[in-house]
């Protein structure tokens, strides 16, 4: 059990309860932000500084069979950075794709408190679960695939809604995930069973099936929102990465009618153009759909100058990028014995070249032209636009205009003069960044009790030292507190931390494994029994519930 402590004095930005840089106190006990401690509690000095709740990252890859294939053919990386052992802490290695334990450390060292890893084919989740339970200090979660699921199709096909909903809600309690996720949906089977191709529209048939995209897009969304889930369905739209997929982005969007939805890493399907050729920045065509639709959200997937790693459940995508890259990069696809996709490659995102720095002018513009910041959130798509830890100067390129001028003069001048990013003269405050880092992921994810600073709230707070220069500011935290535990102090560790896995347990009818079984016996390299995740297995653990059984 955590100490009382009262934090003195600090600047506190909490955009949920409407605080916007006021002189206050905070009151921590249990674990919990309460209202007050006792006269003689501990105290925090944090006059001077920026207190916020601790960061969330609702979409990165940090766990599971991608992350460890991408960790294990890039030695190199890690070898180029040792992430030493402290008094508290493991030793770890870090690069594009850290360790698990350094992934743990290196974003508390960003100050942020909870992340989620956000596609994992079910199969492949009691792999995930023991990562993320060796991912030390933060809290985590992860969305499972399925939008490429045969057993799920059959039942799309055959018009059997319920069932679709049992299944999914026993798939989400099998795994012990937190939401549906959906990668090119209908791709699967063009790649996989025609041979390395792909879905060109949400209207044409899937390969072997007798739905569309657009259907299985349709049903989940329902599904997810049904179910009374926390967070909703989570989309890579198809056509990723090609010129002219903002149509195919608007369509999905549409595809929602009016439910809720989020739309991830969108500046990746926010081209205009023509196939084949150069892209275009359809920023302003999907800033002004999301302005106008508050049933969708979105998180960026900015693209960060410099190394990055793809990681997919998208393999057509993967093997579009090995081809660009000349076909000299080394490239894995590895999707049998997976419910989905898959494909990694080493990747460098440079300024020189017109499509890298189109997309990283794409995504500032959708973060610019966010009406809302609430549902225009921060990521990178951690690894595929860059590391998390280029955070520090994202967040620097959003609240200074002079900076982004600066370092657009320095990138492929056809690309950025094509869009409109010099002329948003917009400067993100520090209440914008508190919603695009923690306070907006967290409402947008049904974390009640996160990305907060009211009574209730759980204690993850981090405090910053006030600096003019925002990416030095950002990239460590001056303190960060867990469930109430101070474990960075003075830029330093001085403790280590178990987060928890946060997971979802929605009702559903047990008759629906008479239907799974049988699939499982004729398809599956994996027996029935052996494949759901024991509770007993994720040792620290909430379960978040779902508007229908709260
Ligand atoms: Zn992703």
């Amino acid at each position: 059990m955590a100490d009382a402590l009262r934090i003195v004095g600090g600047t506190v930005y909490d955009p949920i309860n409407g605080i916007d840089g006021d002189i206050r106190d905070i009151c921590i006990e249990n674990g919990k932000i309460v209202d007050t401690v006792k006269e003689d509690a501990k105290q925090l000095d944090a006059s001077g500084m920026v207190v916020m709740p601790g960061g969330v990252d609702m979409h990165c890859h940090i766990a599971g069979s991608k992350v460890n294939l991408a960790r294990k053919f890039q030695p190199e990386d890690h070898r180029g950075d040792v992430h030493p052992s402290t008094r508290y802490t493991r030793s770890g290695t870090g690069g594009v794709v850290p360790s698990t334990f350094a992934t743990g450390y290196r974003y508390a060292t960003l100050g942020y408190t909870t992340a989620m890893e956000a596609a994992i084919p079910p199969l492949g989740a009691r792999h995930v679960v023991e990562e993320l339970n060796d991912t030390p200090i933060i809290d985590k979660g992860f969305y499972i695939l399925l939008g490429n699921n045969v057993f799920l199709y059959q039942l799309l096909e055959q018009k059997r809604y319920d069932d679709l909903r049992q299944a999914v809600a026993w798939w989400l309690n099998a795994s012990k995930a937190y939401t549906i996720k959906l990668v090119n949906p209908g791709s699967d089977e063009a790649w996989k069973g025609k041979k390395n191709q792909n879905v060109k529209d949400i209207d044409e048939k899937i390969h072997f099936f007798d739905i569309t995209p657009r259907e299985v897009i349709k049903a989940l969304i329902d599904v997810a929102n049904d179910l009374g889930l926390p967070h909703p369905a989570h989309i890579h739209c198809n056509n990723l990465g090609h010129s002219g997929n903002y149509r195919t982005t608007l369509e999905t969007m549409k595809t929602a009618d009016g439910r809720r939805v989020h739309i991830t890493h969108i500046q990746f399907h926010s081209y205009g153009g023509e196939v084949g050729k150069n892209p275009t920045s359809a920023a302003k065509a999907i800033s002004d759909y999301i302005n106008t639709h508050p049933n969708i959200s979105a998180d960026v997937g900015q693209v960060m100058f410099g190394k990055s790693t793809i990681m997919t459940g998208d393999a057509p995508l993967a093997w579009m990028l090995r081809n660009v890259t000349g076909g000299h990069t080394k490239w894995i696809n590895a999707d049998t014995e997976c419910e989905s996709g898959c494909g990694i490659l080493p990747f460098s995102y440079q300024q020189h070249i017109y499509t890298h720095a189109l997309q990283w002018a794409v995504g500032l513009e959708l973060f610019l032209l966010a009406d809302d910041p609430w549902r225009m959130v921060l990521s990178t798509d951690h690894p595929n636009g860059g590391s998390f830890m280029n955070y520090p100067r994202l967040i620097r390129l959003l609240m200074d205009y002079e900076f982004r001028k600066e370092q657009a003069a320095l990138a492929n001048q056809k690309a950025i003069d094509s869009t409109g990013l010099l002329d948003l003269k917009r400067e993100y405050t520090m209440q914008e960044i508190a919603i695009i880092t923690r306070a907006g992921p967290a409402r947008l994810l049904g974390l009640a009790d996160k990305g907060h600073l009211g009574v209730g709230a759980d204690a993850d707070i981090t405090i910053y030292d006030d600096k003019a220069d925002q990416e030095t500011m950002f990239s460590a935290a001056r303190y960060v507190i867990k469930d109430g535990h101070l474990f960075i102090s003075d830029h330093e560790f001085c403790a280590d931390h178990e987060g928890r896995i946060l997971h979802v347990a929605p009702q559903y009818d047990a008759a629906i494994e008479g239907a799974i079984k049988p699939f499982f016996s004729d398809y599956y390299t994996i027996q029935f029994n052996n494949y759901p995740v024991d509770e007993h297995y994720i040792h620290n653990h909430q379960i978040i519930p779902t508007s229908a059984s709260a």
